[in-house]
C-alpha cells in the first residue's frame, strides 16, 4: 500500500495543483468520453497510457479476459455499462482490446488452472466460443503462439457478443457506432487492430481506421494473424 499512498500524496501535492483548471473544467461539465474501451483487468494494461488520452476521454469496462457477455436481458454490469455509454453518453466508438500474456486466455486454454475457482470457471463460459475455435483451428501451434491466437480470436468473439446488445445493434445498423478489435503487445508496445479486408490484426496506423465497422461474423469465418 505504501506506493499507492505515496502516489495519492504526490497527486494532491503536485499533479492536481498543476492541472487544477483541467480538473475543475472536468467537474463542471458532464463527461463526454470519446470511446467505450473494453479491456482486461490485467494491471499491465493501462488504457490511458497506450492511447495517450486523459481523464474524461475513455469510458471503461474491465474484467478478466475483456469478455462481453452476450445480451440476455438479465442483470449484468457489462450490459448496463454498454447501454448507458451509448444511450446516455452518446458513445460512437467501441474498442475491445485484448493483450499479450493474458492470464485469462491461459486459464481458458488450460481448464485445470480454474479447477478451484468456481466464479472464474463460470465467467469463462462467455469465452467458450473462443476455446472451441482455438481447439479446432490451431492444434499445431506452440503454447506461446496459441495464447496469441486465442487472444485475437477472443477479441473477435467478444465483438460478436457486443453486437447482440440492442443499443449496439441498433446503432451499428444505422452506421452510428463503430466497433474495433485491438491486440496490445505489452513487451513491444505494439497495438494492432483487426483489419476486415486482410482478415488479420495489423499494427495500428492512420490507414487502419478505415476498416471499421466490423460486420457481425460467424465463427467459422474467424481468422487470425497466426493462422
Ligand atoms: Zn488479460
Amino acid at each position: 500500500m505504501e506506493k499507492i499512498l505515496a502516489g495519492v500524496h504526490k497527486f494532491r501535492r503536485s499533479v492536481y495543483p498543476r492541472d487544477r483548471q483541467f480538473f475543475q473544467q472536468l467537474s463542471e461539465k458532464d463527461q463526454k468520453p470519446k470511446a467505450l474501451f473494453i479491456t482486461c483487468s490485467d494491471s499491465r494494461v493501462d488504457p490511458n497510457l497506450i492511447t495517450q488520452t486523459e481523464p474524461g476521454d475513455l469510458f471503461l469496462v474491465r474484467n478478466a479476459g475483456n469478455l462481453v457477455p452476450p445480451y440476455a436481458g438479465i442483470a449484468s454490469g457489462e450490459a448496463a455499462t454498454i447501454e448507458y455509454s451509448i444511450e446516455v453518453l452518446g458513445i460512437k466508438n467501441i474498442i475491445v482490446c485484448g493483450h499479450s500474456q493474458c492470464g485469462a486466455m491461459r486459464g481458458l486454454l488450460n481448464p485445470q488452472i480454474a479447477e478451484n475457482l468456481p466464479a472464474v470457471k463460470m465467467w469463462f463460459n462467455h469465452a467458450e466460443t473462443t476455446r472451441r475455435i482455438v481447439k479446432n483451428k490451431y492444434q499445431n501451434l506452440a503454447p506461446q503462439e496459441l495464447i496469441v491466437a486465442a487472444t485475437e480470436e477472443n477479441v473477435l468473439v467478444q465483438l460478436n457478443n457486443l453486437s447482440t446488445h440492442p443499443a449496439v445493434a441498433a446503432r451499428l445498423s444505422a452506421g452510428e457506432v463503430r466497433i474495433f478489435g485491438w491486440y496490445y503487445d505489452i513487451g513491444s508496445g505494439c497495438i494492432s487492430q483487426f483489419d476486415q479486408q486482410q482478415g488479420r490484426f495489423v499494427e495500428l496506423g492512420a490507414q487502419a481506421y478505415a476498416t471499421a465497422p466490423l460486420p457481425i461474423r460467424t465463427n467459422d469465418e474467424t481468422t487470425s494473424a497466426v493462422s
